[in-house]
């Protein structure tokens, strides 16, 4: 059972006398871009909730580099993540809310500004330093939650449906900024989204979940042309 980076080993979570996911494993590779695909409340947030440590689950574990985090409080995971509505801090500027959690981390100041500068020139966002939240495009808060969640070298991204809210056009600009950042950092990303066109463009692999289970899990040509079953078909194949 070696040889995985982020193992998932029988992961179950119950709420109240509900089962939100059961039974998930899953082995991810240093550096992997996966996908959670499925439909709305297959169990793809609470899945990536337990990773990150927020929430506890009932039976199961998760192990980096063999190691368990389930005893691991979230803020020392070395997790970055982003979700559709990731509140930037509104009285922070963008270069404020770029070293936030370098400043929790309480790391030199040299330190801080340099990071600060290539996290805003990582994302293209150099000019708006100063700007707050408020002066930014919603894609460019997009960019700016991103920046803060890798400016303390996270060894894993977790994104949740970070683009469903922006329109196409920005969502396929930023889905494009997210393909080269993957490049150029090597950090192993896992995001999540219900849409398969998106799915099919970012991942290297998709896990495809159904009712809190994974339905299957493959590149994304693994699953659009060797379904295992009418779900996988109907979710992958010709649905727009
Ligand atoms: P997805 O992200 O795939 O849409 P979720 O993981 O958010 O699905 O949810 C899976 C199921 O668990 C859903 O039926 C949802 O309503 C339920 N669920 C999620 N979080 C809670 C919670 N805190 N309390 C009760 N039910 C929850
Ligand atoms: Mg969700």
């Amino acid at each position: 059972m070696s040889g995985a980076y982020l193992e998932l080993r029988n992961l179950r979570k119950e709420f109240g006398d509900f089962v939100a996911i059961n039974n998930i494993s899953l082995r991810i590779q240093k550096g992997e871009f996966i996908t959670f695909l499925g439909p709305s409340g297959s169990g793809k947030s609470t899945t990536l909730y337990a990773i990150a440590g927020f929430i506890e689950p009932n039976a199961g574990d998760v192990l980096l580099n063999g190691r368990s985090l389930v005893r691991v409080s979230p803020n020392h995971r070395d997790i970055g993540m982003v979700f559709q509505r990731y509140t930037l801090f509104p009285h922070l500027t963008v270069a404020e809310n770029i070293a936030f959690p370098l400043r929790v981390r309480r790391r030199p100041k040299a330190e801080i500004e340099a990071k600060v500068k290539e996290m805003l020139d990582l994302v293209h966002l150099t000019p708006m330093r100063d700007r707050k939240p408020a002066q930014l495009s919603g894609g460019q808060q997009q960019r700016v939650a991103l920046a803060r969640a890798l400016a303390y070298d996270p060894q894993i991204l977790l994104m949740d449906e970070p683009l469903s809210a922006l329109d196409k056009k920005l969502r396929e600009d930023i889905q494009a900024e997210i393909e080269r950042i993957h490049l150029e950092t090597g950090v192993t990303i896992i995001y999540v989204t219900h849409d398969q066109e998106e799915a099919l463009r970012l991942s290297d692999r998709i896990v495809l979940f159904n009712h809190g289970g994974i339905e299957q899990v493959g590149t994304g040509e693994d699953l659009y042309d060797h379904p295992v079953s009418t779900f996988t078909a109907g979710f992958i194949g010709n649905s727009n």
